[in-house]
């Protein structure tokens, strides 16, 4: 897993392709083979910040190595002048919540720093990201085929075309498999009802 993602970080670098990798700023991550190496390339940098500088509820401390240099502009420590949620495990209706588990999502501020930034980024044409983009095929209005996206994204299958296809394929291998005993059955349609 660290060797493909630092495979996939050198291909970007190659290419001059934008990347950014995030994980908690103190976390064993940074030292696996491959992932420490990237550090050595000159057009990579660490970007470190606290999450609840950028609309977090607590003070994760995040790292994110990339080669899109706009993106030190997120970097810094907690302001301070607002209150922390406390860290830690709560009952909550139906299960344990992990704190640590709600800080894992961006927040909707980050989210929107970080697309700021790029779209910057693009429009200055400066950076791995700032070139000028491949002139897309114009797209063929075709109602049925954004109807069969939005069904296939409702049956949680992604479109393998157009403007949701993926880099990387969902699955390894499909295999169909014939359920015939009833309590199997029974299993498969309980499974089935859980992931509703
Ligand atoms: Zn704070």
């Amino acid at each position: 897993m660290y060797l493909f993602v630092a495979e996939l970080a050198r291909w970007c670098i190659a290419h001059d392709v934008g990347f950014s990798i995030e994980n908690p700023a103190n976390s064993w991550f940074w030292q696996a083979p491959g992932i420490l190496a990237l550090s050595d390339d000159p057009s990579v940098s660490d970007v470190c910040f606290e999450a609840c500088r950028h609309g977090g509820r607590r003070p994760k401390k995040c790292r994110w190595r990339t080669n899109v240099p706009a993106l030190s502009s997120l970097e810094g420590a907690c302001p301070g002048g607002h209150t922390h949620l406390p860290w830690g495990v709560s009952r909550g209706a139906k299960r344990w919540d992990f704190a640590t588990e709600a800080e894992a999502e961006y927040p909707e501020e980050l989210c929107a720093k970080v697309a700021a930034v790029i779209a910057q980024n693009c429009a200055s044409a400066q950076g791995p990201v700032g070139h000028e983009p491949a002139p897309a095929p114009t797209p063929r209005h075709d109602p049925d085929a954004e109807l069969r996206q939005q069904r296939q994204a409702a049956a949680g299958t992604q479109p393998r075309r157009g403007p949701g296809a993926q880099l990387v394929p969902e699955f390894r291998e499909i295999v169909h498999v014939q359920v015939v005993d009833e309590t199997e059955q029974a299993f498969v349609r309980a499974w089935k009802g859980a992931l509703k």
